[in-house]
């Protein structure tokens, strides 16, 4: 069986060499599970993929905007931008005007201010929360006692699809997601068609900032992370 890539496990990270422009960056060092290596064949018809006129364009912009986002001082490269004008930069260097909000019911409030963002900034925001339709959980197969408010409780289920179907009818131009949940954002990445981005991710104990507990995993108190799983 062919090596898996492992760009995780890359010692050097070759591909981002610190090179003079008209310079080759060199592999001779770069791991044999190195996929610039070992999947030319899937580079090539990758990178075809952008001379499609506006999958080019869209490269571009966001390349130009990620340019944006640093700037260079006397004291050396710097970053500049939060991550919610980034998204607004982008979607204006695109000239979206109808910008599509999926949004988690517990990140409500977020929504709230993230919409005010946006309208601020002169975007038209159609906005839908996870538990559109308000159909039960039971619908898709939970049992009482998976219901989170108790099994004699109404529970509306997450509704991604729904979610996607109803920004999709709205002719949105890009969607931004707020803090859907793992999984239910699988199945709104799958049915949506418009391009989006990920303003923020759900973790109900780190305020929604995953990598917390990964930088942890090597402390006492997230080290569980880091444990084989009991086989
Ligand atoms: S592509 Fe190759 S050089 Fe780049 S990170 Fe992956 S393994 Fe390292």
């Amino acid at each position: 069986m062919s090596e898996r890539p492992q760009c995780a496990r890359c010692s050097g990270i070759f591909c981002y060499p610190n090179i003079a422009a008209d310079q080759t960056p060199g592999f001779d060092e770069a791991p044999s599970s190195c996929p610039t290596v070992l999947k030319t064949d899937v580079i090539e018809k990758a990178l075809g993929r952008y001379d499609a006129e506006e999958v080019r364009e869209f490269a571009r912009l966001a390349s130009v905007q990620e340019f944006e986002c640093y700037e260079h001082t006397p004291t050396g490269i710097r970053t500049r931008i939060p991550r919610m004008e980034e998204t607004v930069q982008f979607a204006r260097k695109n000239e979206y005007k109808k910008l599509g909000l999926a949004f988690c019911s517990g990140l409500a409030n977020e929504a709230r201010l993230v919409t005010d963002i946006l309208e601020r900034n002169g975007f038209d925001v159609v906005s839908v929360c996870c538990k559109v339709g308000a159909i039960p959980k039971e619908r898709i197969g939970i049992r009482p006692e998976e219901k989170i408010s108790g099994p004699d409780l109404y529970e509306s289920m997450c509704n991604p699809i729904t979610q996607a179907e109803i920004l999709n009818q709205e002719g949105v131009d890009f969607v931004i997601l707020v803090g859907l949940c793992v999984g239910h954002d699988s199945l709104f990445i799958k049915y949506c068609q418009a391009p989006m981005t990920v303003l923020a991710v759900k973790d109900r104990v780190t305020g929604h900032n995953p990598l917390a507990a990964v930088y942890l995993s090597r402390s006492p108190y997230y080290r569980r992370l880091g444990r084989r799983a009991q086989t």
